[in-house]
Parts: structure tokens; C-alpha cells; sequence
């Protein structure tokens, strides 16, 4: 048998619930969702999750998605007469350190910068809204009112009746999907085993959670996901909680950070959920039935005894009895969201029921309009590396992932458990001079080198020491290579920063215009920074365009984001084949060399002439250094005279070399990453993702100046046209003590008017800087506002910007 279909939804949890929901309300016709499962209790996590719904989390993404999910399970209409679907009575998280609570103080800023409310607690305030706990045993809290519990079971079938109420979305239970009907890379069906056989269609969305990778095996799709195990036990009857029926909550779901232990209210009886326990990862081939697999108490023991202990009252009861849930975990904590490699083939799989609801309404969005409406990079399903899919990199992330769950990073922290994977050529000489590395793209990269202590002492008088939670991944060498770089040279291993992709052919030029805000028809040689828009006329990415001959570009852009960009531009050019992408990110490796004297260092081992009229900024040439060929590209991030160097692979080692031993004339350090960065905030120049993201447009984050209004551009119309309500500022701060990193609130007297973007010393300026996104009202050079950080209120002044060579005198030197 055959029937047709408009979109077909897989798997009817609370995702799948929700985008037939989100379709159905934005008026798409011919809508079948299947499961292999029952509808009203299904077989996936969202029958088994005990319903704790989140709002305000430490990421944007998330906290986004989170409550614009909670206004949606808000106003849904109870799924069965009588039986709450949502208690409205917040979410607590237990300090039970000092430490632990100014991270809660961090959320709460969190909160103030995204309109949400939070407030701390005492250990007594604790006690207070949580009357099982004793205060003695817990040093403090925050509860976050707008979260909750909720039965998820019930708010997926009160999605689905309203879907099912409009004609638009048909749910068919007890149907498995076995296959697909894929052909030339583009969906025509899904085969079912049930009564209906292959429904015929042109899109269909795979919202299977942890058995996605299964559907994705048969559509030949990457899905780097593992399914993972998380205990949840019920108690017996608990004295102190009085009797009452299963269905009363009175108290908020709880979670005790600091242990990875949360609980919540089953009437009389707790529920308690453990992450303390090893990971415990599944291979989907080896899946049951339902999401769950049989308790395993010698996991919860330790679990039992701390809750006990921060409880009391448990003392008087036990555990009832357990099992271990299933959900996913990825490489990076992120869902996977967006149209697989079929075309017409979606993914709306490993995201959370907190979530849920938003993320159907994107899905929805995305799938009819081809917008999401929303920044969806950090779970865009085009995000992955190759190396991501890697079964033994999959299982160490995703188990990463689950262990780290509760934990609160430090902005500075990179979350990855692999490392040494990659390696630049000349890792052993970054080896040598005591690299301090961060994983960046999964490679090695240097933050600092330790035997520049010596340049801590040269520079001492301009460096501000730091301390406590601000010292965590600082050094004053930091300061020290930004402030020898400006006045002297630094050499810099670039190869995981940048890279090139290459766009040639007869349609390059046409396709270029259209992607690019600025004009790239310019003369071979030349260059120019550009952005790229989406529909919505959000930047989806700032990029170098250069001229490489008469019908090839380079676009070069950041490494770690580049599979999406790539994909992201390419799906923009024509499928004629006029136009042909190539990364040239892997053969090419990136060297910079920046600073006063780095035409003196160059000089000496390259026998072109790079005096500045013969190379000057904003222009390229193949040059050879040492005995090496290299595409030299004259710009800098860091607002100095110098060169990105691009060297095939296999020379990359001997050009480092080489520019090594030409700069011991010079003293010329290496340089770490993190002081691009400082230097970076001195010149203005904008940070993608946090001054510049798709939320966004050119004008909020000072970048009309890159609009050449006189050609049509992708997202051009709806650039122009955008309201621009907070734009972005710098701010100096008057102390020296000052440190922010990014989502700090932004306040006028006791008002919000903006959060920072991102923050870093300005060395050579003398003050901490920070790009922050405030009201347009406040964005006047003078305005004076404070910056709240871990309860601490930071003076700032709006100054002008750039702070450092607004001239660019150094640039063009
Ligand atoms: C113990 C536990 C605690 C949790 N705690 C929280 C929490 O506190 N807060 C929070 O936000 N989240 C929590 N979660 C996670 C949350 O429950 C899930 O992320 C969410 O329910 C996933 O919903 P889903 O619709 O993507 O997947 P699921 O509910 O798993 O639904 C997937 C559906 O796909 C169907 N399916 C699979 N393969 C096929 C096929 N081939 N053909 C047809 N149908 C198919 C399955 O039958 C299933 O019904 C918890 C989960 C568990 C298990």
C-alpha cells in the first residue's frame, strides 16, 4: 500500500509531539507523524523523564529554547481533564560551597541579561522553600521561578490533540520505520512496517532520540550520538512530606549541583535522579524496546547516602524502587538540528524536553521557510568534523558530556575530554618553548608559551596581576606576548584559527556577490572583509575575500566552524556546476607573523621585494621563504603590520623554522592565541559569535560600514530594514581589578539595559575593555553604566572605538 504525505514526522515524543504541533499551528496540511511505539505513553524518554523543566541555563542557546518552550507548555490545554501537566512552582539548584554559589550568582546575571528572573538563597532561605533540607548541611542556592516540573507525557498528547484538531497532522502508533525511499540524494518516502506501507513525500524529520542513529545508518547520514544511562529512583513513603496523593507537588525540582543529584516531588513519596555514577553509553544497535534498562543499585549507593545526608528525613524511608533511564548524549552537549545530506531528510533529535517545545516550532520554521529564525549554529546538524564521527571520539565526548553535566566552567574553558588528537606541523618547536594548549578544533593550539616568562618582567609595569576565579586560565604572559608583539614581533601558529576555502569557476564571481555583503569583484591580488547574512538579515559569519585569480577566490574563515560555513555558503551557489567549493584547510597550514618589526624579520628570508608600496595592506602574493612556497595575505587581526602565511603542509615545519631563526636578530617571541584576543578589543574589530552572531544584524554590531548597498546581497533587504534596538558598544572600565567574559548584565542605575558580548585587558591601553550590546538610548561615547559580575558592580564609560590606532597608521605601515 501507498499513501502520500506533506511531511512525516518520526517518532511522536515531545519533540516529534511538538514540530506536528508548531506545523500544524503555522498551517502546513498533510502532516503524519509515526511511531514504532504507543502515543500516549511512548516508548522513548519522554514517558520516563521525571519532567524537569528548565529555563535559565549558562548557555544562550539553551535558555533561548528555554523559555520560549516554557511559554508554550504554559498555555497548553490539560491533555486529560483533572491531571495537572505542569507545576508551576520553580526549579532549585543547592550550593553546597562557596564556590558553587558564585556560580549561582553567575546564573542569576545570566538571568538578568535574558529578562529572566532567579533569586539566591540563604541556607536557611533554602530550608525554607525546601523544608526536608537541613541548612546546616548546605551553604546556599538560587531558585528560578519561571522552571517547573511538568508530566511530559502529557504535554506531548496535548500537542498532539491540538494538532490532531486542526485536520493537519494525522499520529499513527504501533507504525515503524524501517527505511526510506532515497533517490539522487533527495527523500520520496518512508517505508513503514505497518498497514501503510511507504507514505510518499517530499520531506520527512527524524525526531527518534537515542535510535536516530539507526534511521540515520539507513539514510547513510552522520549522527555522532550515543545513547546514555541516568538512574531515577522512587522513595517509599516519605513521614516528613505528610500524606498526599501522587499527583501533589509542593516543592520545586532541586537539584544539588555540587553532588550531580537532583530530586522532585512524587506526592509523598521523592523522585531522585543521579549523574553520579560512571557514564554508562549504549550502542544503539544493542537498544531494548523502551528507553529503559534495569536499575543497577550499586551505582546509586553513594547517591542515597549524600541525599540522606543533606535530608534527613530520608533516613526514615528507602528506596522503592529504580531504573535507568535513556537519553542522548553527543560530541559536544548540542542537539542535532537541521537537513541531513538527503535532501528533504531532517533532524530534530537530542534535544531535551525543557527544550522541546522551541525546538519544534524551529524545526518547523526552518523546514518551510528554509530560516530557522534563530541562531542554530551550535546545534546545526552541518557542525561536525569528520574526525566527530569517529566511534572512539563519539564514545569519549558523549561520555565527557554526561560527567560534566553539572558542572559550571570557566568562560575560559574549552569543554573536550580528547586530547593530542591534532597537531600542528611544528608541534614539537610549540613543545619546546613550553606551549600552554587549549583544544581548539580538536588540535593542540597555544594559549601561551611559559618560556616567556622573561617578557613578564620587560612588560611588568603594564600587566595587572589577577587572582581567584579571574586567575583561571590567565597568565601575566598573556599580557606580556600582546605588549612584545605591538612593540616588537611575534610569530604565531595560526594552523588552527584560519583557513582557506577555495570558490573557482565561471559562476564564482555571480555566486560571491550574491553571498557577500561587500563587493569581491576586485582586481586578483586584492582582498576584502565581508560579511554573510541569512534571511533574516543576522550575520552568519564575517569572512576575508581574496581575489586569487580571475575566476577563484579564497574565502577564509575559522577552522573550528568551517563544515557548517561551507555548507552554508555553498547551498547558496548554483547546482550547476559553474561553481566549484574546495577546502584548501587541511593542505594549507596558517603561520602569522605580526608586529612592528615583521616586514624586517620577513624581509630576511624571502627574496621578494614586501616593502609597503610593493605589498601593501589588504593585498596577497605568492611569496617563497626559505626554500618554501607561500601565499602571504597582508591583514591582522590584531591591528599591526604583518602577514597570514599560508604553506603547503609538508613545507610548514621548515617555514616556521625559518622565520624562527630570521627573528633571533629581533628577539621575536612566540605568541599565544589568547593575547589576539586582547589585542583584538584594543583595535574593535568584532569577535564572531559573540559581537557579531545570526541574531543580529550588520548595523547592532557596527558593521554597515561591510554593505555595498549598490549591488543585491543575500539577507540584504532584511538588513536594511531591521529595527536595531541594542547595538554594540566598548566599554573601559575603571578598574584595574575588572575582569568579564561575556552574558554579564549591563545596568543603568538598578535598570538592564544590555549584557557584554566579550571582554579582554587592553594592555597597551590600560584598562579592561569590553564589547557589550546595550539599549541604542545608552550607546552615547560618555555614558556611564556598570557591569555586574558574581554580585560585584564594575564602573564603565561607553568609549569610542577602536581605542588603540583608530588611525591604522600601524596597519599600513
Ligand atoms: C530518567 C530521565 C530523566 C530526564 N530528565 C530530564 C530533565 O530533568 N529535564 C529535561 O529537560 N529532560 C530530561 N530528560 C530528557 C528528556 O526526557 C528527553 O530529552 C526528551 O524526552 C526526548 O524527547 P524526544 O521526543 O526527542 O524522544 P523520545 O521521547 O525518546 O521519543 C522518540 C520516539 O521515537 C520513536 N521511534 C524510534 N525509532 C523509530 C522508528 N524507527 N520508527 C518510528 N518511531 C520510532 C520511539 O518509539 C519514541 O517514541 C530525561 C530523560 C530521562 C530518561
Amino acid at each position: 500500500m501507498e499513501t502520500d504525505a506533506n511531511i512525516v514526522v518520526i517518532g511522536a515524543g515531545i519533540v516529534g509531539a511538538s514540530v506536528a504541533y508548531h506545523l500544524a499551528d503555522i498551517g502546513v496540511e498533510g502532516v503524519v507523524v509515526l511511531d514504532k511505539g504507543g502515543l500516549d505513553v511512548n516508548d522513548g524518554s519522554t514517558s520516563h523523564a521525571p519532567g524537569g523543566l528548565r529555563t535559565l541555563t549558562r548557555s544562550h542557546f539553551f535558555t533561548t529554547l528555554g523559555i520560549k518552550s516554557r511559554a508554550v507548555y504554559d498555555k497548553l490545554p490539560l491533555a486529560v481533564a483533572g491531571q495537572e501537566q505542569f507545576y508551576r512552582l520553580g526549579s532549585a539548584q543547592v550550593a553546597n560551597t562557596a564556590e558553587r554559589f558564585d556560580s549561582h550568582k553567575r546564573l542569576h546575571e545570566m538571568g538578568m541579561s535574558h529578562g529572566i528572573a532567579s533569586h539566591l538563597l540563604s541556607a536557611n532561605e533554602v530550608a525554607e522553600l525546601l523544608p526536608l533540607v537541613d541548612p546546616t548541611t548546605v551553604y546556599g542556592g538560587i531558585h528560578i521561578p519561571s522552571a517547573g516540573v511538568v508530566n511530559t507525557s502529557l504535554l506531548a498528547t496535548s500537542m498532539r490533540h491540538i494538532a490532531e484538531a486542526t485536520g493537519r497532522a494525522v499520529f499513527h502508533g504501533n507504525t515503524e520505520v524501517l527505511d526510506f525511499d532515497i533517490r539522487d540524494g533527495r527523500i520520496f518516502g518512508v517505508i513503514t512496517a505497518g498497514e501503510l506501507g511507504t507514505i510518499r513525500c517530499e520531506k520527512a524529520i527524524v525526531c527518534t532520540n537515542i535510535w536516530a542513529p539507526l534511521l540515520a545508518e539507513k539514510a547513510g547520514a552522520p549522527m555522532p550520538l550515543f545513547p546514555g544511562e541516568h538512574q531515577y529512583i522512587y522513595t517509599k513513603p516519605v513521614p516528613a512530606l505528610g500524606e498526599r496523593a501522587l499527583t501533589e507537588v509542593t516543592m520545586p525540582v532541586t537539584a544539588f549541583d555540587d553532588l550531580s543529584i537532583y530530586f522532585r516531588q512524587h506526592g509523598d513519596h521523592l523522585g531522585i535522579g543521579s549523574y553520579a555514577h560512571e557514564a554508562r553509553l549504549v550502542d544503539p544497535h544493542d537498544l531494548p524496546k523502551t528507553a529503559v534498562l534495569p536499575f543497577t543499585p550499586d551505582d546509586f549507593t553513594g547517591a542515597w547516602e549524600r541525599m540522606q545526608h543533606h535530608m534527613p528525613g530520608l533516613k526514615e524511608t528507602g528506596v522503592d524502587h529504580g531504573f535507568n533511564g535513556m537519553f542522548s548524549f553527543t560530541v559536544d552537549g548540542m542537539p542535532v538540528m537541521g537537513e541531513t545530506p538527503v535532501a528533504g531528510l531532517w533532524s530534530a533529535v537530542g534535544a531535551w524536553l525543557s527544550f522541546a517545545s522551541e525546538v519544534g516550532r524551529v524545526m518547523a520554521q526552518w523546514m518551510t521557510t528554509g530560516d530557522p529564525g534563530m541562531d542554530v549554529s551550535p546545534a546545526h546538524i552541518d557542525r561536525f568534523h569528520p574526525y566527530q564521527s569517529n566511534s572512539e571520539y563519539l564514545s569519549r565526548q558523549a561520555k565527557y558530556f554526561y560527567e560534566i553535566g553539572f558542572e559550571d566552567l570557566h568562560p575560559s574553558a574549552v569543554a573536550s575530554s580528547v586530547r593530542n588528537l591534532r597537531h600542528a606541523p611544528y608541534h614539537q618547536r610549540l613543545e619546546a618553548l613550553g606551549a600552554e594548549y587549549v583544544p581548539f578544533a580538536a588540535q593542540e593550539t597555544p594559549l601561551y608559551y611559559k618560556s616567556n616568562q622573561r617578557l613578564v618582567d620587560k612588560h611588568r609595569d603594564a600587566i595587572h596581576d589577577r587572582a581567584g576565579y579571574h586567575a583561571i586560565g590567565w597568565s601575566p604572559i598573556m599580557g606580556a606576548e600582546h605588549l612584545e608583539m605591538r612593540a616588537n614581533v611575534g610569530l604565531v601558529d595560526w594552523s588552527s584559527m584560519i583557513g582557506p576555502i577555495e570558490v573557482s569557476g565561471p559562476g564564482a564571481l555571480a555566486h560571491l556577490q550574491y553571498l557577500c555583503t561587500a563587493d569581491i569583484d576586485l582586481p586578483v591580488g586584492e582582498l576584502t572583509y565581508s560579511l554573510v547574512l541569512n534571511p533574516s538579515g543576522g550575520v552568519m559569519r564575517d569572512i576575508t575575500v581574496a581575489r586569487m585569480a580571475e575566476e577563484t577566490w579564497w574565502i577564509l574563515t575559522g577552522k573550528a566552524n568551517m563544515p557548517a560555513e561551507r555548507a552554508y555558503f555553498e547551498a547558496l551557489a548554483p547546482d550547476d556546476g559553474s561553481v566549484v567549493y574546495r577546502s584548501r584547510a587541511e593542505e594549507l597550514v596558517g603561520i602569522g607573523i605580526w608586529g612592528p618589526n615583521s616586514r624586517a624579520v620577513l624581509d630576511k628570508v624571502t627574496p621578494n621585494d614586501i616593502s609597503n608600496d610593493a605589498f601593501p595592506w589588504y593585498t596577497w602574493q605568492h611569496l617563497d621563504i626559505g626554500m618554501a612556497p607561500a601565499t602571504a595575505i597582508r591583514i591582522s587581526y590584531v591591528g599591526e603590520l604583518g602577514w597570514e602565511l599560508y604553506v603547503p603542509r609538508s613545507l610548514a615545519l621548515h617555514v616556521w623554522d625559518t622565520l624562527w631563526e630570521a627573528g633571533r636578530e629581533f628577539d621575536m617571541p612566540t605568541v599565544g592565541t589568547k593575547s589576539l584576543l586582547s589585542m583584538r578589543i584594543e583595535k574593535g574589530y568584532g569577535l564572531w559569535g559573540s559581537d557579531m552572531t545570526p541574531e543580529y544584524p550588520p548595523a547592532a554590531s557596527r558593521m554597515s560600514w561591510t554593505l555595498d548597498q549598490t549591488k543585491d546581497f543575500h539577507g540584504k533587504e532584511a538588513a536594511l530594514a531591521a529595527r536595531v534596538d541594542r547595538r554594540i558598544v566598548t566599554l573601559r572600565f575603571e578598574a584595574d581589578e575588572a575582569v568579564v567574559y561575556g552574558w554579564e548584565p549591563v545596568l543603568m542605575n538598578d535598570d538592564v539595559i544590555g549584557f557584554v558580548a566579550g571582554g579582554e585587558y587592553g594592555y597597551n591601553v590600560g584598562a579592561f575593555l569590553a564589547h557589550a550590546f546595550v539599549d541604542v538610548d545608552y550607546s552615547a561615547t560618555g555614558t556611564e553604566v556598570e557591569v555586574q559580575f558574581t554580585g560585584i558592580r564594575y564602573a564603565a564609560t561607553v568609549v569610542a572605538s577602536p581605542q588603540f590606532d583608530p588611525e591604522n597608521v600601524r596597519l599600513k605601515s
